[in-house]
């Protein structure tokens, strides 16, 4: 099982105004401390896994910068990172790097760095094609900005790119939803992620949801059926393009399935660096006595709080919740959870948790049994986190990303 190393990059051009993530936007002196204190936590990693009785398995096998925009780093931190990285953990030749961009950030210069150090896959967040609806949330670029930064990443020999797109955006209609795909498959992308918006209530446009009021859209956001809508829409346009759902919220062409998100869905172990950054990796053989599967280490979300000191939470993952785990992220995917495979893994536990609720959710019509494969039916994809919910126990975990 290898590894995948994850970085979270909490700037932005702009702060997105359904968005309460501890981003916001800093100086090029702030990047550069916050690019040394990362540097100085990869260091620092080994030790501190040992300590708490995880493994850290190399080599790796995928990178992936997230956020925030990545694409904001001054080039010559954006090369230090992924450079002390590579020095500080093995990874495979043909790894999968990953860096999220925002369209309109994607300089000669950046472009040139992310070249230099082996990053192969790119995740646009365009959100939407159409320059309102992108602009009503404060997102910065445009449709042609979009598919020039497309152009420019396939000419420099990055051609595998992933594009979000949301639905659920103020303004949104039918027909705009309809364009904004239309365009996603028309720019011939591998890979595209659909979300429905998810306002934070403590985002401005999640308070003026709550109280009224007109500044940020609130009242041009459509209704939860008509965003669901736009969701079954996605899944079938997607779908007979060619672009395959994978995920709830993933669709690949064959081959192009994000290597290092299937981490989080299969429990491959991952560590992760940064502000709101998580890791999970399995735990030392001298923990099998006290039933501990798997160790979690989480930081804190708070910007300042993370500069101002190494402040990780650390939670050891039972046997119980591992398999609780194994049902809510391998649900996600459209490929099912393997029924011999959790017997093999966690024989009579299964019998005492999972069984009786796999018959109740396939009773409601929310997941769909075949063999030993269980999956989420169409109803399930809408209702997942109800589902999910089914499976998670009293004991209380980590928050997964
Ligand atoms: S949604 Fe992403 S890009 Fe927008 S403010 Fe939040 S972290 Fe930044």
């Amino acid at each position: 099982m290898p590894l995948g190393l994850y970085i979270s990059i909490p700037f932005c051009r702009s702060k997105c105004t359904y968005c309460n993530f501890a981003s916001g936007v800093f100086s090029a002196a702030q990047m550069g401390q916050y690019v040394d204190r990362l540097v100085s936590d990869m260091r620092a990693m080994r030790g501190f896994a040992a300590e708490h009785g995880a493994e850290i398995l190399e080599p790796a096998d995928s990178i992936y910068l997230g956020g925030g925009t990545p694409s904001l780093l001054p080039p010559d931190q954006l090369k230090k990172l992924l450079f002390n990285l590579r020095q500080e953990f093995a990874l495979l030749p043909k790894a999968e790097v990953t860096v999220e961009c925002a369209p309109g950030t994607l300089t000669d210069a950046i472009i040139q760095a992310l070249l230099t150090r082996g990053v192969n896959r790119a995740s646009l967040g365009v959100q939407s094609f159409v320059d309102k609806e992108a602009a009503s949330v404060a997102r910065l670029h445009t449709r042609e900005k979009t598919l020039q930064d497309i152009e420019h990443l396939r000419r420099a020999g990055i051609s595998n790119i992933n594009v979000d797109l949301i639905a659920g955006l103020p303004h949104q209609t039918r027909e705009s939803w309809n364009y904004s795909l239309d365009e996603a498959i028309a720019t011939g992308v591998p890979h595209v992620s659909v979300y429905m918006l998810e306002v934070d209530e403590d985002s401005r446009l999640g308070r003026e949801l709550i109280a009224g009021g007109t500044r940020y859209h609130a009242h041009f956001v459509p209704d939860e059926d008509l965003t669901a809508e736009m969701y079954e829409t996605a899944w079938d346009r997607l779908n007979s393009a060619g672009i395959r759902q994978y995920e709830i919220s993933n669709f690949a062409r064959e081959g192009y399935e994000s290597r290092h998100n299937l981490k989080y869905w299969t429990r491959q172990p991952y560590l992760g660096f940064g502000v709101d950054a998580h890791s999970m990796l399995p735990a030392k053989a001298r923990f099998a006595e006290e039933d501990v599967e798997s160790v979690r280490f989480a930081t804190t979300d708070n910007y300042d709080r993370f500069l101002s000191a190494p402040d990780l939470t650390v939670a050891k993952v039972t046997s119980a919740q591992a398999l609780e785990e194994s049902f809510f992220l391998g649900l996600r995917l459209n490929r099912g959870v393997s029924l011999a495979v959790i017997r093999e893994r966690f024989g009579p536990l299964f019998h005492a948790h999972g069984s009786v609720i796999i018959d109740d959710l396939t009773a409601q019509g929310l997941l769909h049994r075949e063999g030993d494969i269980v999956r989420l039916t169409p109803r399930g994809r809408l209702l997942s986190n109800e589902v999910f919910e089914r499976f998670v126990g009293e004991e209380e975990s980590l928050p997964i990303r």
